[in-house]
């Protein structure tokens, strides 16, 4: 919910400079969501494709749960061939996962809609080739795979989380820069709802990230962040230090900042995720998706829980995987195992 939030509210400046949004919204920017003409504040990729990831991991619960074993990726992949359909884009030779689409979550006419759809995502997933951290898809970078992956974080422990979430962005993000940062966040989404303090949570994951190999970029990144937090900058002067977030280690970095300057105060810390010049809307969901976590539902703004699109379908997934499994007829034909 935090993380859709943030979506929406970077989504009508995506595409703007700064200057731009200032003179459209202000001198202090955007600084609350712009609803469409039916009273909602829409939602983007970055959300759509979560809902996806969320979808992906529900039914490798349920696979699990059937055969004892499943290659998490590959159902969570089928998942992101679905939302392709959703595009409108067939996937080669992988016809026969839309020909009976199954689960609720690829009925949900809203999720039709296109919003700016990363051109990594598209292009990996119509290629009918699935991207692994061993066997690369290609060189992206971009933050395609980091700002989809929060729901990996609400499923798993810190360890799994962060090697997950690796696996998830490199299926459409084959370089470190693409794929490493999705398991930064979805290792501090994991350590926050496990109680741990933000700075801890960071801290952890940059642990973990440590492990890894080629995270340098990646981890000097976070580590400016951390610092610059630490600072009494004024945050917009500090924010264009870490990059405009196009691209994975920078999107993630960003969220970083914005969360730990204003960790208690969810609507500053995404109005400052979003007001820059580069990719608002998926660091805003980054950042609406770490302090969505950590403050919890009521610390986002009820104004805004109320006028964002999907809301009740996004807590449903977000509830559904706290439950993780349930041996019923409706858990099944929600999520079925495939
Ligand atoms: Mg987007």
């Amino acid at each position: 919910m935090g993380g859709a939030v943030g979506d929406a509210l970077g989504w009508p400046v995506e595409f703007r400079r700064l200057d731009e949004i200032k003179k459209r919204y202000g001198e202090q920017g955007i600084e609350t969501l712009v609803l469409n003409e039916t009273g909602m504040a829409e939602i983007t990729d970055d959300t759509q494709m979560t809902l996806f990831t969320a979808e992906g991991l529900l039914r490798a619960s349920t696979r699990s749960n059937l055969k004892g074993i499943c290659h998490i990726p590959t159902v969570v992949y089928h998942a992101y061939i679905r939302w392709l359909h959703t595009q409108s884009i067939k996937c080669k030779g992988r016809e026969e996962i839309i020909e009976n689409l199954d689960g609720w979550v690829s009925k949900i006419k809203a999720l039709y809609a296109r919003r700016a759809p990363g051109s990594s995502c598209l292009s990996a997933l119509s290629s009918g080739e699935m991207g692994t951290i061993e066997e690369p898809i290609n060189n992206s970078k971009g933050c395609g795979g980091v700002m989809r992956v929060a729901p990996v974080g609400l499923m798993f422990s810190k360890k799994h989380a962060f090697k997950t979430g690796c696996e998830l962005a490199a299926i459409t993000h084959g370089h470190p820069g693409g794929y490493l940062p999705a398991g930064v966040h979805a290792c501090i989404i994991s350590c926050l709802i496990e109680g741990m303090e933000l700075e801890d949570a960071v801290i952890s994951a940059m642990q973990e990230l440590a492990a890894y190999p080629r995270n340098r970029e990646c981890l000097d990144l976070l580590n400016k962040a951390v610092e610059l937090a630490k600072d009494n900058n004024p945050p917009e002067n500090a924010l264009w230090q870490l990059g405009e977030g196009w691209v994975g280690e920078e999107a993630i970095a960003i969220a970083v900042y914005c969360s730990l300057v204003y960790k208690n105060d969810f609507r500053k810390a995404v109005c400052l995720a979003v007001n820059h010049n580069g990719d608002s809307d998926s660091t805003g969901a980054i950042t609406g998706n770490i302090l969505g976590a950590y403050l919890g539902i009521e610390g986002i703004p009820a104004e805004w829980r109320e006028h964002v699109e999907l809301k009740d379908e996004i807590i449903t997934l977000a509830n559904d995987l706290l439950i993780g499994f349930e041996d019923s007829d409706n858990w099944w034909n929600k999520y079925p195992g495939w």
